[in-house]
């Protein structure tokens, strides 16, 4: 690992097919955008990283903003401790959140990747921990389809890789429907599913609070994001009047988001995105923070490299599977089952390009 220098980073855009489309109250995805970054360095090994900043756009901003936080550090060795804390000092006139961070997660990644490489270890076993299978849960449908729908896409995301908790979206116009919804898939599942819930930040105050009471003992596991993600405090009052817990953390920007949301009070579980929180690093940060405030931590997408850190994380509840990046990804032995998702014995993340699919797929940045 002496002497491990940066030579250059390249960086390929794609826009993937979905399965399965998002349709949510925050718009209708066919296709879910990444940025690929490699990072090159002198001994040959290459780091390796994804990110998926949501429009597709914005990726050619977003990689020139990784390109110029890069720059300083071209010749450098590597050291992703001391890059996180660097990088996040650059980021500074930019602002801490939103691209910035981004940026920082994807070069953040990247180096913990290849550092692991010049180990010669899988990453959660180069910080001092091993490659215990996570308990997952499918997040990958159960959008807001049509009624008639449920039944088929439930029996499918069961039934692939043997789960025994699934994600489903509400907030439909009427009660009567998500409560159908909801029925629908204890039915199918029996009552020992988990059925997490995500309202993707659909109302305001007053009409979650009505919407959630009307839920509240119908024995959902989570209300995930009932209003808008910056408002903590409101999200407080939600907490402490409803029985059912409630997760939020996709939006934390950094660590300093969870530290302003457990001050306020804000939630019952957490479950931060290794994008957003600021990628390995700014995880590690965070896990020790919930570990601190006794908060349950899940994950949110990227399920390849946070399955390594749940391994790290004190506080580790569940991890959420999707397969929106399997087709850019070289089958390197991410696997589900039994409701277990399994990391692959090798050095890095494991996460390996599908070249042929990221030409097939590629975006002009
Ligand atoms: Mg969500």
């Amino acid at each position: 690992m002496k002497d491990l220098r940066l030579e250059k980073i390249t960086i390929r855009a794609v826009n993937v097919p979905l399965n399965k489309p998002v349709i949510a109250h925050l718009g209708t995805f066919e296709k879910w955008p990444f940025l690929c970054l490699d990072a090159h360095t002198n001994k040959g090994l290459i780091g390796k990283s994804y990110i998926g900043p949501y429009l597709v756009d914005q990726l050619p901003v977003i990689a020139k903003c990784i390109e110029a936080l890069s720059k300083p550090f071209l010749n450098q060795e590597i050291k992703p401790y001391n890059f996180f804390e660097e990088g996040f000092k650059k980021i500074s006139l930019l602002g801490y959140q939103g691209i910035s961070i981004y940026a920082l997660a994807a070069l953040d990644i990247a180096f913990w990747d290849v550092y692991a490489k010049a180990a010669n270890m899988p990453l959660a076993c180069l910080l001092g921990s091993d490659l215990k299978p996570v308990k997952t849960y499918n997040s990958r449908g159960l959008w807001l389809i049509p009624l008639n729908e449920i039944e088929k896409e439930t029996n499918d995301l069961l039934e692939n890789g043997s789960f025994n908790a699934v994600k489903v979206r509400i907030g439909r116009n009427k009660l009567k429907d998500d409560i159908y919804v909801i029925e629908k898939i204890r039915k199918i599942g029996g009552e020992n599913l988990v059925i997490m819930s995500d309202f993707n930040q659909c109302y305001d105050y007053d009409t979650a609070l009505k919407r959630m009471n009307e839920l509240d003992d119908i024995g959902l596991y989570w209300f995930e994001e009932p209003i808008n993600y910056r408002n903590f405090n409101d999200c407080a009052k939600l907490s402490s009047r409803i029985k059912t817990p409630i997760s939020i953390g996709e939006n934390f920007h950094g660590p300093y988001d969870l530290v302003n949301s457990i001050k306020a009070n804000a939630s019952t579980y957490i479950m931060p995105d290794l994008m957003r929180i600021g990628g390995i690093s700014g995880w590690l940060k965070s896990a020790s923070i919930a570990e601190a405030n006794n908060l349950k931590f899940s994950t949110h997408l990227f399920p390849e490299v946070s399955a390594h850190l749940m391994n790290l994380t004190p506080t580790a509840h569940w991890l959420e599977w999707v397969d929106w990046a399997n087709p850019i990804l070289q089958d390197t032995g991410f696997r589900v089952e039994n409701g277990k998702y399994y990391i692959p014995d090798i050095p890095g993340t494991g996460v390996e390009w599908n070249d042929t699919n990221i030409e097939k797929y590629k975006v002009n940045i």
